[in-house]
């Protein structure tokens, strides 16, 4: 389950963690292993781009935002709103849980 960034500065939501994409489902039916490839959030471990990804509609405004890759850390990490940095002064990231889930929010929209 992603979880929604919240900007220190503006205090805007505009990126969710890329948990979603973070997992394999066996085939046997053994249920899920993390997916290797996917660079997931942990709160406790410095965040690059690669942890989060742009929300909806803001992917679909076709927003300016940072790669979503390894190479981006710490402040270059930066809302696209309000151009402050996702980590603060202890390198934390605000992270809070959604509060729609994707089926409501497609409703809603
Ligand atoms: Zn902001």
């Amino acid at each position: 389950m992603p979880l929604d960034v919240q900007c220190w500065g503006c205090g805007g939501i505009f990126h969710e963690t890329n948990d979603e994409d973070g997992w394999i489902k066996l085939d046997d039916g053994g249920g899920e292993i993390p997916n290797p490839r996917v660079k997931r959030f942990f709160p406790d471990k410095p965040a690059t781009g690669s942890m989060f990804k742009l929300k909806e509609p803001y992917t679909s405004y076709g927003w300016d935002t940072f790669p979503h890759d390894e190479s981006v850390t710490g402040e270059a990490l930066e809302c696209p709103s309000c151009g402050a940095p996702y980590v603060n002064a202890s390198g934390k990231v605000q992270v809070v849980r959604q509060r729609l889930i994707r089926g409501e929010r497609q409703a809603a929209a």
